[in-house]
């Protein structure tokens, strides 16, 4: 190990792995430490990447060159697209995975990257000079200097486990917790809360009850998430649902005060969108039961994960409450669930860049942040990556919008509203979805990605064929043209007005196909399925998207209106204190995200607005 990187990066998790990753992708000499080698690319919680919002996350990982689709690729066993019966739009692309498949592709990866060394060791401390990090101490004592610092320590800020009343201090099950950095991230005056996430039983997967249960299947031609990837060679399985019952509601009821987190133990706030089955029980009621998914977690394992049932209740009644659903009676528990709390960084007091605002040279990213999964840690630290490389280089940072992608929306949302539970990222949270597509991810950001350096010479040489190929389809639909007669006569019903449309007109219905368009222009069966497939949705979504247009370039201009980082919000006049003091606390970017915090009116845009062209 050097004693003195452009970048060094704490912790092997999912944002750190990407951290990592990026900042050696775009040149930078760097360093990833972490606890152990071996536990890099462990999926914490459930075997699975992806999801509504969340897949989104990991084709905009991959359309920036990142680890996490080609390995979810690699490692993935039940490939399915969610939400299929809504627009392409919200679909979701999502796979269980085979941990050990996942955790060796991402390892594996890991080695293709020049730049990047991984050491084996604890942070203990943040080596700083004044309000600057520039570098980290380890437990050994061994002092490594860096330009940058990114740090990854997920849950494992003054990680507690909780079982019932029983409570551990761990990172998660069976890792120790980190101590040291929370008191060093206090110490430099950065606002700390603590939060709460918790996970399942593990079962022993040849005690399940399998014929009596319903069986969910993997899709047919299961659909990879990484652009670089042809097909899933991997073999598909799958799972099984089944359904808590009248007798496991009366159990947790009866217990519900041996849960640590109705006990009053734990004082962290937990997710609402990802609830322990406490918190079903008590928040929605238990007369139809609860689903839950039994998914195998991977293909030589036969530990399986059941999905839905995460809980802190002490071990004889997990026990029993797992025994009383049906297909369970006789499973025998692996591991048992847990609760942990732990430490996060109120991430207000970070920029677009994920860095700290209050101390130049070190960023945050992942679960620290207040986020809960690993798709949203990855997102984070590949934009941590990429902005802490630029900084060791003292380059201008690169700031993802709203208007351009799903990282954009969590990282402005993080930044200017922070978080009261863990963020998890939902399609609703993205008010341009139509545009922020799975499918056009790579359309969307390579470009963007292969301007700021972090994508690679192949996936870049993919990118502009493909594209190329993609725009020439688009202006040969714009040209082809039929009238209604020749449309009738190929089996596309029309209005008779004797208008000729084109061909993306005729595509432009959610009902039509590329057979359709095929029958009147027998050519078109030559194009390649995944580029007709992307045409057709553009096709689809190209009114809507017009009038969205006009909405992105405004927000796009308020986002280059910069507002300096030291620009005096109490000098102001004609603002309420109460909003100096929002705008001084969370010192925004740009004005698109001032107009974003709570209270700011149109009136007061405006003048911002004209004292900062008086300022420039
Ligand atoms: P992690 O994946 O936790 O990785 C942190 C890494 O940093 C580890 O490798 C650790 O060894 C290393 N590290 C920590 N401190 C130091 C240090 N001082 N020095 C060196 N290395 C260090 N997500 C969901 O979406 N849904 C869920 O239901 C869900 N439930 C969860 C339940 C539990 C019990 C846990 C633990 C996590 C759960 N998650 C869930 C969250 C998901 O696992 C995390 O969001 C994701 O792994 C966060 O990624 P990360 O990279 O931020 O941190």
């Amino acid at each position: 190990m050097a004693t003195h990187y452009d970048v060094i990066v704490v912790g092997g998790g999912h944002a750190g792995t990407e951290a990592a990753a990026a900042a050696a992708r775009m040149g930078a000499s760097t360093l990833l430490v972490t606890h152990r080698r071996d536990t890099i690319g462990t999926m914490s919680c459930n075997p699975a990447i992806g999801g509504l919002g969340k897949g989104h996350l990991v084709r905009e990982i991959d359309a920036l060159d990142g680890v996490m689709a080609r390995a979810a690729d690699r490692g993935g066993i039940q490939f399915r697209m969610l939400n299929r019966k809504k627009g392409p739009a919200v679909w979701g692309p999502r796979t269980q995975a085979d941990r050990g498949l996942y955790k060796a592709a991402v390892q594996d990866i890991l080695t293709e990257y020049p730049h990047l060394s991984i050491a084996e060791g604890g942070v203990v401390a943040l080596n700083r000079v004044g309000s600057e990090i520039n570098g980290v101490v380890l437990e050994s004592g061994e002092l490594v200097l860096a330009n940058a610092v990114v740090l990854t320590t997920g849950t494992f800020l003054k990680g507690l486990i909780h079982i019932g009343d029983r409570r551990t201090p761990a990172g998660r099950a069976g890792e120790a917790p980190s101590l040291g950095l929370s008191d060093d991230l206090a110490a430099l005056g950065l606002k700390l809360g603590r939060l709460k996430t918790g996970t399942p039983a593990r079962l022993d997967g040849r005690t399940i009850a399998w014929d009596r249960l319903e069986m969910q299947e993997a899709d047919e031609v299961p659909r990879p998430f990484s652009f670089m990837t042809d097909r899933i060679e991997t073999r598909q399985i799958s799972c099984g649902i089944t359904r808590t019952t009248a007798e496991t509601h009366r159990i947790i009821r009866e217990n519900i005060h041996r849960s640590a987190m109705y006990s009053g133990q734990i004082e962290g706030i937990g997710p609402r969108y990802c609830p322990s089955i406490e918190d079903k029980i008590n928040r929605f009621g238990d007369r139809e039961g609860h689903q839950v998914f039994l998914e195998p977690e991977g293909l030589d394992d036969d530990t399986v994960y059941p999905n839905g049932i995460s809980t802190s209740l002490p071990e004889d009644v997990q026990e029993a409450m797992i025994r009383s659903i049906p297909g369970l009676e006789q499973v025998q528990i692996r591991q048992f669930g847990y609760a942990i709390e732990y430490d996060f960084v109120d991430p207000t007091q970070l920029d677009l860049s994920l860095a700290v605002k209050s101390a130049k040279g070190l960023y945050l990213a992942g679960q620290i942040n207040g986020t809960t999964g690993y798709e949203e840690a990855g997102a984070q630290g590949l934009v941590a990556g990429i902005n802490a490389a630029l900084f060791a280089s003292a380059r201008e940072p690169v700031h993802f919008s709203r208007t351009d992608s799903y990282i954009g929306v969590m990282i402005d949302d993080l930044t200017t509203r922070g978080v009261t539970e863990p963020y998890r990222m939902f399609t609703s949270r993205a008010e341009y979805r139509l545009s922020l597509r799975a499918d056009n991810a790579d359309m969307r950001l390579t470009p963007k990605g292969m301007k700021i350096g972090c994508v690679g010479a192949a996936r870049a040489a993919r990118f502009l064929s493909y594209s190329q190929k993609r725009t020439t389809l688009s202006l040969q639909l714009e040209n082809l043209t039929a009238s209604p007669k020749e449309m009738e006569a190929a089996g596309i019903s029309v209005n008779q007005d004797g208008r000729r449309r084109t061909a993306a007109e005729v595509l432009s219905y959610p009902d039509r196909s590329w057979d359709d368009i095929c029958r009147l222009w027998p050519a078109l069966v030559a194009v390649e399925a995944p580029i007709a497939e992307a045409v057709r949705i553009d096709a689809l979504y190209a009114v809507y998207l017009e009038r969205q247009a006009t909405d992105i370039a405004r927000v796009t201009s308020e986002e280059a209106r910069i507002i300096p980082a030291d620009f005096d919000f109490d000098s102001i006049s004609g603002l309420s204190n109460e909003l100096k003091l929002k705008l001084t606390r969370q010192r925004p970017n740009n004005i698109a995200q001032a107009a974003r915090i709570e209270g700011m009116t149109p009136a007061a845009v405006a003048l911002l607005i004209t004292l900062l062209r008086k300022s420039v």
